[in-house]
């Protein structure tokens, strides 16, 4: 029986990127040609003619199916749209602009053959990119390692091959905040890692900014650990103790020498400093109980208004 490959796609406005995508996947369906393929585009709400081509493609190629979302999502709920369409046996998930090139997939085939359920790509050089975003990133990386007990690998993207089983598992975890690096660490199965060089975006560009990558960042880090919460308990413990301690010795102070009033300084450097913390620790807890808002809705965590030619209400595939 021949095994089917699905290459999850999700797309935003790459109307520039795809054909060209759709060339190197060409060549790399023909080098592979004993597994059945399926390339399922994922569309995020695109602005632009992306689901025109799309369909376009579809009508001359029965290789190509599509999720249309109903509006953009984001691209960690897009995948998890294609997840739950996937049909094949294995799933690699790869973004649309070139960045994550097709020859590597070649090589993940062969170790998925081997018994690997994720292999994951990692670069070995960045691409293009600003300085700023490549050492946020990396700080971003060692800070969450740190703090939750699941390792997070740096210059690890979402470009992966995934069996199908760690499809179906990932298909369980529904939560609306995604940070899916985190779910694929999270789920475990068998991983090998091999390299590559990420080459640079090939048209458009990146949609990504510093405000939705420290957004990203801080959706990371809640939702792989608690560890914030607890730095704001073991400040609120080393603060109590000090001050406690402080006024002990204060006291003994105004016994010995009487009392004068002075400092007035410190005490506003202290009442700005602990307001401070207390707004800190107060936004920390916000940030769980937003999560927790969110989540206690029970809404799905998207809405698809077409797979193929067929268009969805409120359902889920089968
Ligand atoms: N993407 C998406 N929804 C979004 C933003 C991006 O589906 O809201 C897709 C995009 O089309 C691309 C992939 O996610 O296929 C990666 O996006 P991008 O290249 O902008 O991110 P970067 O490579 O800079 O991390
Ligand atoms: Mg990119």
């Amino acid at each position: 029986m021949t095994k089917k490959v699905t290459l999850l796609i999700p797309v935003y406005n790459e109307a520039k990127t795809l054909s060209e995508l759709y060339k190197r996947l060409l060549e790399l369906l023909e080098r592979n040609e004993k597994y059945e393929w399926e390339m399922l585009f994922v569309n995020d709400g695109s602005g632009d003619h992306t689901l025109d081509i799309i369909r376009e493609l579809r009508q001359t190629d029965t290789r190509v199916n599509y999720v249309n979302l109903s509006r953009n999502f984001g691209k960690e709920i897009a995948m998890l749209a294609g997840f739950d369409y996937c049909t094949g046996d294995c799933c690699v998930v790869m973004d649309a602009d070139l960045q994550d090139p097709p020859e590597l997939i070649d090589q993940m085939l062969k170790y998925w053959e081997e018994g690997y359920d994720d292999i994951y790509a990692r670069r070995r050089t960045r691409g293009e990119e600003s300085w700023m975003r490549r050492h946020l990133s990396l700080a971003f990386y060692s800070l969450l390692q740190k703090m939750s007990r699941i390792d997070i690998l740096p210059n690890v993207g979402d470009f992966r091959l995934l069996d199908r089983r760690c499809v179906l598992t990932l298909r369980r975890m529904r939560e609306c905040e995604r940070y899916t690096k985190g779910l694929f660490t999270w789920i475990g199965y068998n991983k090998k890692g091999i390299e590559f060089d990420r080459g640079n975006r090939k048209d458009g560009r990146s949609s990504w900014n510093l405000f939705k990558l420290l957004n990203l960042a801080i959706e990371g880090i809640t939702s792989a650990s608690t560890f914030p919460l607890r730095m704001a308990t073991i400040t609120g413990i080393v603060f109590a103790v000090g001050s406690f301690i402080y006024a002990l010795f204060f006291l003994a102070k105004t016994i010995i020498y009487g009392e004068q009033v002075a400092g007035f300084p410190t005490l506003i450097i202290v009442i700005l400093f602990l307001g401070g913390i207390q707004m800190l620790s107060l936004g920390i807890i916000g940030e769980y109980i937003g999560r927790i808002f969110k989540e206690t809705k029970g809404r799905p965590t998207y809405v698809a208004s077409d797979y193929n030619e067929k268009k969805l209400g409120y359902e889920y595939p089968e």
